[in-house]
C-alpha cells in the first residue's frame, strides 16, 4: 500500500487513476481502525478498482479539546488493517496541509447542521463538511463510503455533495455492532468495564417500539446522561430515532430505523 502525505501528490496520483478510467472508492477515517471501519474498507475494496482510505484527526470538527488530545492513534495497526483488507492507497496528512488558509475558509450548512448533535457541538459539522469537501475535490472518487452509525453526518455529507454537484456518490454502510449491540466507536475504550456493561441499552431502547420519553427515562434510570433523544424524519430516507447520551465522561451516539409505534 502507498502512504501519501501531501495533498497535492494524492489529487496527482488519483487524477491519473480515473483519467485511465479506474474507478476510485474512498473511506475517510480518523484512524484507530476497527471492524466498522473494515466493513467500508471492504466495500470500498469490492466495488472499486482503487481502494483508498484517509486517516486524519481532523482539528476543526471537535468542539471539546480534550476529546481531540485524548483521541486514540494506532498508525501500526491502522496500516496493517488497511493492509489485510487490499487497500491499495493511503492518505495520512499533516492539519497544516489541509488547512493552508488556517481554516478561515468552511462550509456552512443552514439546517440539518444545527439540529440533533448539531445543536450540542457548535461547529462540529461545520468543521466535518469542510474536510470532507477538500477530501471528495482532492480525490477524484467514483464513491466514497460512510457509516450509518453517524447518520446525520451521512445525511449531511450526501446532501452537500448533491448542492455542490459534486460527482461522488456518497454511500451508507450499516452500523457494525458487538454481540451486545454496542456500535463499535473508537471512544469506547474509554468506557470502565461498568459502563461497557450498560452502553448497550442505548441500542436496545431505540430498536425497542418505546415512545421517546420512556426511552429517556430509562437511560436516565441506568446512569446514562441523555443529550437528546429525537426523530429523523425524512421522505426518501425514512425515519430514523437518533440519540446521544453519556457514559461517565464518554459521549455515545446511535440511531435505528424507526418504521412504527407511537413517539
Ligand atoms: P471515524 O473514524 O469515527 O471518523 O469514522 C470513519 C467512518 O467510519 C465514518 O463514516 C463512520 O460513520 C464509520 N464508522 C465508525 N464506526 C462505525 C461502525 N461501528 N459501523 C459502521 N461504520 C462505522
Amino acid at each position: 500500500m502507498d502512504i501519501v502525505r501531501e495533498p497535492q501528490k494524492w489529487q496527482q496520483i488519483l487524477r491519473d487513476y480515473r483519467r485511465k478510467g479506474d474507478s476510485i472508492g474512498i473511506v475517510p477515517t480518523m484512524g484507530a481502525l476497527h471492524a466498522g471501519h473494515r466493513s467500508l474498507l471492504q466495500r470500498a475494496r469490492e466495488e472499486n478498482q482503487i481502494a483508498a482510505a484517509s486517516i486524519f484527526v481532523n482539528p476543526s470538527q471537535f468542539d471539546n479539546r480534550e476529546d481531540l488530545t485524548r483521541y486514540p492513534v494506532t498508525l501500526d495497526e491502522d496500516i496493517s488493517l488497511l493492509e489485510k483488507v487490499g487497500t491499495d492507497l493511503l492518505f495520512a496528512p499533516q492539519a497544516e496541509s489541509m488547512y493552508p488558509d488556517n481554516y478561515t475558509y468552511a462550509v456552512t450548512e443552514k439546517a440539518l447542521s444545527r439540529e440533533y448533535c448539531g445543536k450540542y457541538r457548535p461547529g462540529h459539522f461545520e468543521g466535518v463538511l469542510t474536510i470532507v469537501l477538500k477530501l471528495l475535490l482532492i480525490s477524484h472518487a467514483s464513491r466514497m463510503y460512510m457509516g450509518e452509525k453517524d447518520w446525520q453526518q451521512y445525511v449531511l455529507v450526501k446532501r452537500m455533495a448533491e448542492a455542490f454537484l459534486i460527482d461522488t456518490e456518497i454511500v451508507s454502510c450499516p452500523t457494525v455492532r458487538e454481540p451486545s449491540g454496542l456500535a463499535l466507536s473508537s471512544r469506547n475504550g474509554r468506557l470502565t468495564s461498568d459502563e461497557l456493561e450498560k452502553a448497550p441499552l442505548l441500542h436496545q431502547l431505540l430498536s425497542s417500539d418505546r415512545t421517546i420519553e420512556a426511552i429517556k427515562e430509562e437511560l436516565e434510570t441506568a446512569g446514562f446522561r441523555v443529550e437528546y433523544v429525537e426523530i429523523f424524519n425524512d421522505p426518501e430516507l425514512g425515519s430514523r430515532l437518533l440519540a446521544a447520551a453519556y457514559l461517565g465522561k464518554v459521549r455515545l451516539i446511535d440511531n435505528a430505523k424507526r418504521t412504527q409505534g407511537p413517539l
